[in-house]
């Protein structure tokens, strides 16, 4: 298996600054690149006499007849022996003519290069498999460049970086014995720079489907704003929301620097502050989320999450207009605050850290749709919109009473074992007890009325007091004594 180790590197002022130059060369030729990719996949869609020209004699032919344009127009379309080249191949092989044409990019070290060029081929890739366009990077989504394997040295604290140097970093962890260095990335962050090493650990097979007759314990976890997590043993995992705890101090700093003189030194710092507290929240985060995962894969051998279209939930609600064409409240401004509450959870990531803990220790987890899961009994399976009202849930069919939020995870962890053909038995679950049928007729504005039935003999019990009972009440276990 693959792990990614991070560390805080202590660079010397001048190696930072060669570092930071080299962000900004390697910005523009990736830019470079890119553009000359996209004229190149336009030309392509819609060939045009005149695009395409003869090898020897440069003169302008019918795209029918010659195919030079292979998603670049940089660098040369054949190889000696001559092959096809492709398109990271073709513009590798225009690097030693961009080197002269600008010595400047000789500082960078030849294998960074193909490393950036890389990145353009992946980013191409998942184009071409419909995950968006790649997009022209600017200097805030430009922070990192790394080296392909074997070219990066590593002893006790100090890393060799090639064309930069020796630098020491901060071991904050142990890497383990007998491992095998791969792609090493250099990382800037608001705070200094970081170093990811990506180490394959043998020990762990890269592949290690548990057998599913061995599985003793499933667990079902339904994602929440909340509630984070709400499991189906009937624990709850709170959400400590770490933008909105922060978010009057972001406001002030966002504000100051808003305010300083454009362009000034004292603007920088006040945006570098800024930025150093969204990497607060976000260190916050990534750390809450990780010691999660480790928790959960303690408790289950399969965990089976819900596949949320978080994309779509945050979309922005759709522009409504009257008959003359006037627009008409959309909801949209109530929807921001929900949004914004969304991404503080930030559930991909999460998702992402409970799948890579649960692979390293061999166990499984999978993702279920999540379609009915918070609207069906987990007791009788009746599916009615009206069973649950925000965080109750009651079965309008057989009065099943519970939380909506672990009624809801029960649900997806039955599908997971579907899903996976496992006996439902295994599954972790809250002991489940069924409540009275509710009085349809006694229904008042929507409210739901619940009639007690009481066995004959028994005392009807008290009336619940209301919160804070009488003055000088002593509250004992939720329950009011009297003085
Ligand atoms: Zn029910």
């Amino acid at each position: 298996m693959i792990i990614a180790y991070k560390y805080k590197l202590k660079p010397s002022p001048s190696q930072e600054i060669t570092m930071a130059n080299w962000l900004s060369m390697l910005r523009s030729h990736y830019n470079f690149c890119l553009r000359d990719r996209i004229e190149a996949y336009e030309q392509v869609k819609f060939p045009k006499l005149g695009n395409y020209s003869d090898l020897k004699t440069k003169a302008p032919c019918c795209p029918l007849t010659c195919s030079i344009s292979d998603q670049s127009q940089l660098g040369e379309p054949f190889k000696k022996s001559g092959k096809k080249r492709n398109a990271y191949e073709m513009q590798s092989s225009e690097l030693r003519f961009l080197k002269k044409a600008r010595p400047w990019y000789q500082k960078i070290h030849s294998t960074v290069l193909q490393q950036n060029l890389r990145r353009l081929e992946t980013a191409f890739g998942n184009f071409f498999d419909g995950r968006g366009s790649p997009k022209f990077k600017t200097r805030q989504k430009f922070k990192s460049f790394s080296y392909p394997p074997n070219q990066v040295k590593l002893e006790e604290n100090k890393i060799y970086l090639p064309s930069i140097g020796w630098m020491r970093f901060f071991k904050s962890r142990n890497i383990p014995d007998g491992f095998n260095l791969k792609t090493v990335t250099i990382r800037s962050l608001a705070d200094g720079w970081y170093v990811a090493i990506r180490i394959e650990n043998k020990d762990i097979p890269q592949s290690n489907p548990k057998d599913l007759t061995q599985v003793k314990t499933v667990i079902g976890c339904d994602l929440g704003i909340k509630k984070l997590l709400a499991l189906s043993n009937g624990e709850l995992i709170e959400n400590p929301q770490f933008e909105k705890r922060l978010s009057k101090r972001k406001t002030i700093r966002q504000r100051r620097a808003s305010r300083k003189k454009r362009g000034s030194s004292n603007q920088k710092r006040a945006y570098a502050k800024l930025a150093r507290l969204d990497q607060k929240i976000v260190n916050q985060r990534e750390d809450h989320q990780w010691k999660i995962a480790h928790r959960l894969v303690r408790k289950a051998e399969v965990m089976v999450l819900e596949n949320l279209n978080i994309q779509g939930m945050i979309r922005k609600c759709r522009a409504k207009q009257d008959e003359n064409g006037k627009f008409l409240k959309n909801g949209q401004s109530a929807k921001r605050a929900l949004n914004r509450l969304i991404r503080d959870c930030s559930w991909g990531n999460l998702k992402t850290k409970i799948k890579s803990v649960a692979e390293k220790f061999g166990l499984i987890c999978i993702d279920v749709n999540p379609k009915f899961t918070s609207q069906k009994c987990s007791y009788c399976g009746h599916i009615q919109k009206e069973n649950r009202k925000k965080e109750r849930f009651l079965c309008l069919n057989c009065g099943f009473l519970a939380d909506a939020d672990i009624q809801a995870s029960l649900n997806i962890g039955r599908k997971g074992l579907e899903t996976l053909g496992i006996s439902p038995s295994k599954l972790l679950m809250v002991h489940q007890e069924v409540t009275p049928k509710p009085e349809s007729t006694g229904s008042r504005n929507g409210e739901i009325s619940v009639s007690l039935e009481i066995e004959p003999g028994n005392p009807i019990p008290p009336a619940p007091l209301s919160k804070g009972g009488a003055r000088g009440d002593e509250w004992v276990n939720g329950e009011a004594i009297p003085c």
